[in-house]
């Protein structure tokens, strides 16, 4: 990592401290030509591959944004796209894999999102599946109330 003042690349750790979890570890560092400090970041990347094949970092910001467009009007504030996006990073870095398909993405999202807000989840659900008919759409609310049953007990 070369110096940003006067782009030396040799560099001394001075202090480095896990962040985020421990999901990265942020590092000082001093120029040793310079004297200046800066600061690097250091995580493990999650990479998404995309149908196309094409491979991308896994962004938590990317997430929200999807999720976002299928809350619009819904009672759903930032905090809770912000928390939903960080279930659906900690689903797949539990996967243990480095690599992971688009599409296993979306499902990770779906459990979540379905805790968060039914008529959301319809939505984002509807586009992720490509729903064609109003039947698919009358497949999964059946599937959701029969969840919803399965979770509440009865009297
Ligand atoms: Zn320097």
């Amino acid at each position: 990592m070369r110096c940003p003042f006067c782009r030396n690349s040799d560099s001394r750790v001075v202090d480095s401290r896990e962040v985020d979890e421990g999901q990265a570890i942020r590092r000082r560092r001093s120029c040793a030509q310079c004297g200046r400090r800066f600061t690097t970041v250091e995580e493990a990347v999650l990479a998404v591959v995309k149908r196309s094949g094409v491979t991308e970092l896994f962004s938590r910001e990317k997430v929200v944004r999807g999720v976002r467009r299928a809350c619009q009007g819904r009672p759903v504030d930032e905090d809770a796209l912000q928390q939903l996006a960080h279930r659906v990073e900690e689903s797949i870095r539990a996967t243990g894999c480095a690599e992971i398909p688009s599409h296993e993405v979306g499902l990770a999202i779906l459990g979540p999102l379905r805790d968060l807000d039914e008529v959301a989840y319809l939505r984002f659900a509807s586009v992720y599946r490509s729903f064609s008919s109003v039947e698919d759409f009358e497949k999964e609310i059946a599937d959701l109330r029969s969840v919803r049953t399965a979770e509440t007990p009865t009297a």
